[in-house]
């Protein structure tokens, strides 16, 4: 019996130190998320005192992460601002529409559900068959600035995070030869409207273990039917086949997107090669005929002009 007793109790103490080490754990991730989404509005000024936020909600992992931490920045930011969470109820099947007003009015937080059937319109105006995504999201933007407005929403800020912003930059490479990616910051197409991306900085992955920490009513987005975008599939997977091939590759290219240079590259209207004309001064982005192999080793490196000085 005796023997039963402190098995029981010391199994107790391996659940207790277990329970402690994921409370650890869970602590970090919202530590970490709360540094790098208030690293990315500070770095991007994304948010200012006055400012209303409409954050979009989908009812995915990614914009309940958004809304959740923006809220836990709000008590901690020396500025004011507001937020108001926004769902559009695209009237697709199956639409589980009192998910998000139960959920929102249990944090306490204003909302405001736009339905707008645009997914009648979609399978109305697009074959059998083809991808309904750009008409789709073309609806959905417009409607949005819409209700921005009608809100007073002073920023619109999305839920894409670090895994998206390389996805787009790859896809638009490979598919629409451009070096363009998804900005942190942009003004919409009609010129009235501020988007903000404040999970910019954040891995997909942490905001799923964070959606899982959380246990956010995720509603499933699938609904309407679409397939899921194979580029952007094979996208994925291919860096999610270099991060676990080539640690820290990942990281370095989404670094590169800040830190970019004009001069090395080919874009003409980025950098005036036309004009460009000797100065006799030492430039410190000059070439040196050779760049140095990021990755060479020591021994490898090629040396500088100014190496040879003297
Ligand atoms: S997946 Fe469905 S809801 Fe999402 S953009 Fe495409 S068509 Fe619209």
């Amino acid at each position: 019996m005796e023997s039963v007793i402190n098995s029981g109790a010391a199994g107790e103490a391996i659940s207790a130190k277990k329970a402690e080490k994921i409370a650890y754990e869970n602590n970090k991730l919202h530590k970490r998320l709360c540094r790098l989404v208030g690293q990315a509005i500070g770095d991007f000024n994304m948010i200012e005192d006055g400012d209303k936020v409409m954050v979009c909600l989908s009812g995915g992992k990614d914009s309940y992460g958004l809304l959740d931490i923006l809220l836990t920045l709000r008590e901690r930011a020396p500025i004011h601002f507001d937020i108001v969470a926004v769902n559009l109820d695209q009237k697709q099947p199956n639409f589980p529409e009192h998910v998000l007003p139960e959920y929102l009015a249990r944090i306490g937080v204003p909302f405001h559900i736009e339905n707008q059937d645009t997914y009648s319109i979609v399978k109305r105006v697009i074959p059998e068959g083809k991808t309904t995504c750009s008409l789709c999201s073309r609806l959905r933007r417009g409607i949005l600035y819409r209700v921005a407005d009608e809100l007073g929403a002073t920023k619109i800020a999305l839920g894409h995070h670090r895994d998206d912003i390389l996805e787009t930059f790859f896809l638009n490479m490979f598919f629409g030869a451009k070096v363009k990616g998804m900005p942190p910051k942009l003004q919409s197409d009609d010129g009235k409207h501020m988007v903000i991306r404040p999970l910019a900085y954040v891995k997909e992955a942490d905001m799923e273990r964070y959606a899982e920490v959380k246990q956010f009513p995720i509603i499933p987005c699938d609904l309407c039917g679409s397939q899921e975008n194979l580029q952007r599939k094979q996208i994925k997977a291919m860096l999610r086949e270099w991060e676990k091939k080539f640690p820290g590759r990942v990281e370095n290219i989404f670094s590169a997107l800040s830190t970019v240079v004009p001069s090395h590259l080919m874009d003409r209207k980025l950098f005036g090669f036309a004009d460009l004309k000797l100065t006799g001064e030492i430039m410190v982005d000059g070439d040196i005929a050779f760049d140095e192999e990021p990755c060479a080793p020591p021994s490898a490196t090629i040396m500088r002009f100014g190496d040879l000085a003297d």
